[in-house]
């Protein structure tokens, strides 16, 4: 009896759009005061304080998350839906009234509507606590930019206690030629590109520029380094593997007349491997070109890789599901994430990827500004807006989400 129940989309999408004024609210609340990383005081005091309001029994875990839990009186499964909270080392530069106060941080990838997305979901979810067949928990996570927050939270028990069965994650995204408050749901496979830094240092030995034959340049050893890296991804790899990487700082000397000490590169790499072969064999190539052409030159050469996220895998079952929930909810408000992409993996990392490998996962985005608009930026921008008159429908879609998935799921 308790499989055949089915929660009214309408009726949900109604009362997510009456809380459509608070949701605004807490969103720019939070885009007032954005914090970095781990270090969320005031984020996670707001978050702890609502949920409380709602009457939840909110848990702080790992280094900066917070856990809830809504249902778990009648038996099923769990699902998972999770918001980020942390913001970017970045100067705020939007015309925006409710503006960071907080010089050199912003809330530019949308954070902070995640997490009023998530508080909205919460609302709902209370209110319908009594269909949720099993446990809906949510999850208000650090750190994401660095990619750090969602290991954190694995390590320290994310997926049990209940068990997670299954688990969500929205994402907004402005300056795309959508009509604003689309969902975007990934299909099945590879969703978005592994991530992983790097940090080539090459030393040599500084002097005058007038004497070059009394010094090492490093800085002529870093640039035939640079050059030959290329050589990985245009004579090593197959042309239907996806490996790239991109050194997107280089930094060396001050003056024009002296040679410097050392010359440096920082840059990314990204493949769709799940098991990272792929990247190791770059890692490796990198190390060996890099020592290798530093030693030539008669400098010493070394690399660094750091803040990996491996890439995202959808849960094919679980992105139909899902589609059709969201067609339900929304009808031509959703669509699938391929006729955008023609199937391909996305650029942009994103750590959630780490649950993705553990768990059945889906992602979706919420469109939050069209680019026919005005919101011309895209995240990361310095000058990004969003469009958080459509939070509610994040809210819905993650409430939505979990009702219809745990009713389809009952045990
Ligand atoms: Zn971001
Ligand atoms: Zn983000």
């Amino acid at each position: 009896m308790d499989k055949a129940f089915k929660t009214d989309g309408l009726l949900l999408l109604n009362e997510a759009k009456t809380l459509q004024p608070e949701l605004t609210a807490i969103r720019r609340d939070l885009h007032q005061h954005p914090e970095v990383g781990f270090e969320l005081p005031y984020t996670k005091a707001f978050v702890m304080q609502k949920l409380k309001e709602l009457g939840y029994e909110p848990k702080e875990m790992g280094k900066a998350g917070i856990i809830a839990l809504a249902g778990g009186k009648r038996l099923g499964k769990t699902i998972l839906l999770r918001a980020d909270m942390d913001a970017l080392p970045l100067q705020e530069e939007a015309e925006v009234e409710y503006r960071s106060k907080s010089a050199g941080k912003m809330h530019g990838c949308g954070h902070d509507m995640h997490t009023a997305m998530l508080l909205g979901a919460a609302e709902l979810l209370k209110k319908h606590e009594d269909e949720i067949i099993g446990t809906v928990k949510l999850e208000f996570q650090p750190a994401e930019e660095i990619f750090q927050g969602s290991p954190d939270m694995l390590n320290a028990g994310l997926l049990e206690n209940p068990h997670v069965d299954a688990a969500v994650m929205i994402h907004v995204t402005a300056g795309m030629p959508l009509r604003s408050g689309t969902v975007i749901v990934s299909g099945g496979g590879i969703s978005s590109t592994s991530c992983e830094q790097y940090h080539i240092t090459v030393k040599g030995k500084g002097g005058h520029g007038s004497t070059p034959h009394e010094a090492i340049d490093p800085i002529t050893a870093a640039a035939h380094i640079h050059i030959a890296l290329q050589e990985i991804t245009s004579r090593e790899l197959d042309g239907n593997q996806f490996g790239i990487f991109t050194t997107g700082r280089f930094e060396a000397g001050k003056a024009s007349n002296v040679i410097p000490d050392v010359a440096e590169m920082w840059g990314t790499i990204r493949t769709v491997d799940p098991e990272n072969e792929l990247g190791e064999l770059i890692k490796t190539r990198m190390k060996q070109i890099c020592e290798g052409v530093g030693a030539a030159f008669r400098c010493q050469a070394s690399v660094e890789f750091y803040d990996y996220c491996p890439c995202m895998v959808i849960d094919t079952q679980l992105a139909e599901s899902v589609m059709g929930y969201m067609k339900e909810l929304f009808d031509t408000g959703a669509m699938d994430l391929s006729i955008i992409s023609g199937g391909k993996a996305g650029g942009g990392s994103e750590d959630f990827a780490f649950v993705s490998h553990r768990v059945p996962t889906v992602s979706m985005f919420l469109t939050a500004g069209s680019s026919n608009d005005g919101y011309i930026f895209g995240q990361h921008h310095p000058k990004v807006r969003f469009d958080d008159s459509v939070a509610y429908r994040g809210s819905a879609a993650y409430a939505y989400t979990s009702l219809r998935w745990l009713s389809d799921n009952g045990k």
